[in-house]
This record gives structure tokens, sequence and C-alpha cells, in this order.
């Protein structure tokens, strides 16, 4: 097993070179090696800051093309006679060059947009150029909505309105005639199948999306009797994002395969079946169903979908339609590494105990001996003497028999005791459960210069684990176990759920933190959904963010995003910048009018609050 598993989850871009640094193969399996460590000196010798996201615009090409060519592969051996245009969901990623990307990388493949709202059908209408993609429209719709998309037809657009809500048949209906113009219409199933972990409510009798099979057959009834049953050309299903099993896969299948077949044996025209997300991405490189795992490899998910609409199809004697996914998370998250520093850090001291003088505490004699004696066969009998003893002092202190030195140094030697049993301990194979929680209790913080709530808001949200390690160091063994606490002055900004195999663990394997010394961590694979959630806690803002092409001879720093300044967040909370330094200016002429301070002083401290002002958000 690699250290921090990185063969695991990050196969084929992410790998660890002869130096002891993260290296970076943007084109995977395809040669190109790029070393992230000194990647980010560059970058900060470029007057860039940390923290930083950096984006790889040559994995989200890769994603794109390997998506692509799996389908091409699982329609090559089952013979089935449609192709696949796979559409990329906008809100997993909306930063202009992000999308502009995959509309760039995606035109061979003829892939296109799905837009959830009125505004990312903006950007999927302003973005897409590519004659045979398709642009779906889903989420909540009103006529303005609905209208924009059923014009967008005229340019050329296939756009695809797919009704989620029953009320939405009668205002395409109206669209439809005013406007004079015929539109593409689909239906969102809400499938019996469902997901499990944290989005199994998307599907399912009580989701917030999607049309009972009753509201299918009115929305059908209705286009009839509007004379628009042509238009119906689309199936949608969603079973809730991150999928484990192929299991749940296999039966959404199952059901979406008879409601397709049926829905054409009712005359409509339909050609068209996406099955939604939920392509997993593997955060701990389990290949398990666990639920930041999944069992199945990209390809199987293909020859999955491929097969079984095949064969739904083939029984009824219905043509196969295109095949669409909407796949999120597998095309955008493992393009976006963000790096930070570690800033300090806090725990158990680590300072030399003195030795035991004459007459000292009877517990502290006690614990002198316990320490001297711990082995492979008596750590956990010493272990219960020792929290016996740290107990006895409490309580003797409480009563005013011991002084608060002996109490320190009795607290020293007990955790000295711990660190020498967790060292026993981790040469084992075997660590009882009453001290499975010594590590987490032991662990030290580590001060970060991020922001979860920025960075990595699922962390928090919704205990989302995602691969974290240095990126630097790494032949030398990470003797201490950490845990990240980031700059917010809250108790929540931390993380400490790291993966495991098939598993969570509390802390990280670190390494000793010298003081003005570089440490650089990063985490991975979050390049879904973490930008557009990021909030602005405690108001730390947008990181600067980097787009980097991989060259022949190394990489090139294509765009530069420059992240929030502080005017800029504060703009946010509606605080303009002039009159803060006006309010500034004039305590400053009052406390020089009051002699409270000298012309000097005041001059410097105006000068620090315009360049705060100017600066970044993060501590630099
Ligand atoms: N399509 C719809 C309707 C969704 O709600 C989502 C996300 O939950 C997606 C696509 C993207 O899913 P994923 O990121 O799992 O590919």
């Amino acid at each position: 097993e690699t250290l921090y598993r990185i063969n695991g989850w990050g196969e084929p871009y992410f790998s660890i070179n002869e130096a002891g640094h993260v290296t970076v193969s943007p084109k995977g399996d395809r040669g190109g090696c790029i070393d992230l460590f000194e990647l980010v000196n560059d970058l900060k010798q470029r007057g860039l800051r940390l923290p930083i996201l950096l984006r790889f615009s040559d994995i989200l090409a890769d994603r794109i093309e390997r998506l692509n060519s799996t389908f091409a592969k699982a329609i090559a051996r089952y013979n089935y006679n449609g192709v696949y245009r796979g559409v990329f969901p906008v809100k997993v990623n909306q930063q202009r060059q992000l999308v502009e990307e995959i509309a760039k990388f995606g035109k061979p493949f003829q892939f296109g947009l799905e837009a959830g709202s009125k505004p990312e059908l903006l950007i999927a209408l302003s973005t897409l150029r590519t004659p045979g993609s398709l642009l779906i429209c889903n989420g909540y719709k009103d006529a303005e909505y609905i209208e924009t998309a059923i014009l967008a037809r005229k340019l050329g657009q296939d756009t695809i309105i797919v009704i989620e809500q029953l009320e939405e048949v009668e205002m395409i209906i109206r669209a439809a005639t005013k406007l004079g113009v015929t539109p593409a219409v689909g239906v969102r199933a809400k499938l019996h199948a469902k997901g499990v972990g944290h989005w199994e409510d998307s599907t399912g009798d009580r989701a917030k999306f999607g049309l009972s099979m009753w509201e299918i057959l009115e929305t059908v009834e209705q286009l009839e009797s509007a004379n628009m049953l042509d238009s119906l050309r689309l199936l949608h299903f969603h079973i809730g994002s991150q999928i484990s099993n192929i299991s749940t896969i296999k039966d959404a299948l199952r059901e979406a395969g008879q409601i397709y077949v049926q829905l054409a044996a009712l005359g409509a025209p339909m050609g068209n079946l996406d099955v939604g997300g939920g392509l997993g991405v593997d955060y701990d490189g389990s290949k398990t169903n666990f639920y930041a795992s999944k069992n199945y490899s990209m390809q199987n998910y293909a020859y999955d979908i491929v097969a079984a609409i095949k064969d739904a199809c083939a029984e009824k004697g219905v043509p196969v339609p295109t095949l669409t996914s909407e796949s999120g998370r597998a095309i955008a998250s493992h393009q976006s590494v963000l790096v930070f520093d570690v800033v300090g850090i806090s725990g158990i001291p680590n300072q030399a105990i003195e030795p035991l003088k004459e007459e000292e505490h009877l517990i502290v004699r006690n614990l002198f001996e316990a320490l001297e004696n711990i082995n492979e066969n008596n750590y956990q009998e010493i272990y219960h003497d020792a929290v016996q003893f740290n107990q006895e002092a409490i309580s003797l202190f409480s009563f005013g028999y011991l002084t608060l030195k002996q109490r320190a140094r009795v607290e020293r030697l007990f955790w000295e005791c711990c660190d020498r049993i967790l060292k026993v301990t981790r040469k084992l194979n075997y660590v009882p459960d009453d001290l499975e929680d010594l590590e987490r209790a032991m662990a030290l913080t580590y001060y970060c210069n991020f922001s979860v709530f920025q960075s990595a808001p699922d962390s928090w949200a919704i205990d989302q684990l995602f691969p974290i390690m240095p990126i630097h160091r790494l032949n030398e063994e990470p003797i201490c176990r950490g845990t990240i606490a980031d700059l917010t002055c809250d108790s929540d900004g931390k993380i400490d759920r790291f993966i495991d195999l098939r598993d969570v663990k509390s802390t990280l394997e670190l390494h000793s933190f010298i003081h003005e010394e570089p440490y650089y961590l990063a985490l991975f694979l979050g390049g879904a959904y973490q930008e557009i959630l990021g909030d602005l806690h405690n108001l730390f803002g947008d990181t600067d963010a980097v787009h980097i092409h991989a060259t022949p001879t190394g990489y090139k720093v294509e765009h530069v995003i420059k992240g929030d300044s502080m005017t800029e967040v504060l703009e946010y909370v509606q605080y303009n910048r002039d009159a803060m330094l006006e309010n500034i200016r004039q305590e400053t002429e009052r406390a020089l009018q009051e002699k409270q301070i000298t012309l000097d002083e005041a001059r410097l401290f105006l000068q620090k609050y315009e360049h705060c002002l100017n600066g970044y958000t993060y501590l630099s």
C-alpha cells in the first residue's frame, strides 16, 4: 500500500517522485509529469499566494475523453445502434474558464451542457457552440426560462426542457403556442430505485424533483391534447450523486428502461435517455461500496447502461435512444488541487522531562516508574495505571493537596506515558478498543492557511472525505499524527476525518512542523461542487486560482484568476472602501487633535489599513 493511499485515489494523475514530492501527470498515463512542490514554488515566485487552487486543464480534457471513450467502447461491444451524447451539469462548477474548457474539450464528442436554473441556462447558451450537442434544461422554471430555452432552438441549440413538475407542461404548451416554435421536451421520472448515502433522497416517492408514473401519463395526455406529443423526446432520471454501489444503478436502469419503452408505445417519438449524474469518484481509493468510494469502474458503468437499455428496447422492438449522462463529479473532481500551508501547530508539548528528584510526590514517582517500564506486554495495564494516577492528581489538586507545579509535572508525565504507549501500539497490528481514542487525544493540531467553509464546504456540511496529504517531505517518515484546523474562528472549521481503507480515521500522518520552514498540504479531488458551495465565513474569500496546461517541456500558466481582495469581500456585506477609509482618516484626525498619536504613527496606520484593503483575505 502506498503512502496516503495515493495509488488508489490518485491513479493515473497523482503520484510521488524520488524527491519525495507529489507529481501530477495531467494527461494520465500518456506522459508528462509536473512536480507539484516545484510548481507551487514557481507560482509563488510569480507573485501568487497560498492558499491556491490549481486547475489542471489537461486532466479535465482527459476526464471528458475517458467518459466518451468508455461509452464508445460499450456501444461497440454491445453493437448498440445509437450514440452517447454526454452533458456537463453546470452547477457542479460554474467558473467561466472551466465551463469554456469543457465546451472546447468536449467538441469532438458533441459534449453538451446541463442547466439547473435560469442563470445557468444563460451560461450554457452563451458558451455552447457545438452542433449536435444537447442543452438539457432542468430545475424550477418560469415562463421566461421556458421561452428563452424554446427560442434558443431557432439558433440551432438543441435545448430539451425537462419537465420536473406537472405545472410545467401547461407552461410549455402556452409558450410554444405563443412563440410558434416547436419545443423539445423530456420528463424526469421519480424512480422507485434509490441511491444510498447522502443523496438518497434525490429519488424515490418523496423526491423533490420528478414526476410520478401517474404524472408522466398525465403529461403525455396533456401534450397529446395540445397536439404536441411529437415534442416528447427524452426520459430523464437522477438517483443521487456519488452512487457507490453499481447494483443501485442496475436497478434504476431496469426501471427506467421500461418507462422509456412504454412511453414510446404511447406514441411519443422519444429518442433520448438521460441517466442523470451519480457516476462516483473513488475518494479513498478502496474501490468498494463504501460511501467515499465506488465498487465499479467508469467502463462498468457504461457497459451496464448500454446493455440494460439495449435489452429493454430489443424486448419491445423499440429503436434504441441516444444515451446521455449528466456526469459532474466524475468530470470535474480530479482537475483541481488546493494547496495550503501550515502556519503553526499546537498539542501536547514535547519538551524533555526533568529527571526524578528526591522527595517528589508519590504520584510523580509512580508515573516515573510506569514510564520507564512500558513495553509490548504491559502497555495496556500501564495505560490504565497512568490514567488512574492522573485522575488522582486532579482530585488532590482540587482539594488543595497538590501545587500547580506538581499538577503540571504529573500532566507532563502522563502525556509522555501516553506518547510511549502510542509508539508501542503503532508497531502492533492490533490495538485494544480502550486505546483507540488515544491517537485522537494525542493528535497535534496543524493550523492551516485556508478556510474549510470556503474551500471544502462539503467536509464541514456533510462529512465528505477528501484525500489530504503533504506535497513534499515524502521521503521522510511522517512521525506525527494531526488534525487540521483552518483560519476561521469557528470550532467547526477543522478537518478530523481522513480517508482510510473503507473507513474513516481521525488523525492524519504528518511531519514535524519546523517553524519558518514551509510545510505544504494539498486537498485533492475537490473540483466538483466545492468552489460554488464555498462561503465567506469570517470573510475569507475566493483563493487565487490558476489554470495549468502541460507542455512537452513542463507547463504553462494558462489563466490566473486572482482571489478576492478584502475590499471585494467587504463589498459583499455592503461596506464601501472609500467610506471606510474616510472613517479611519477622521478617527486618526481626532486622535491627532487630542495628541494621542503622532503624525508619523497616523500616516503609518492609514497606510496599513489601505494596504490591507487591497490585500488577500488569507495570511501572507
Ligand atoms: N443531474 C442532476 C439532476 C443532479 O441533481 C446532479 C447532482 O446531484 C447531477 C446531474 C450531477 O451528479 P454527479 O455530480 O453525481 O455526476
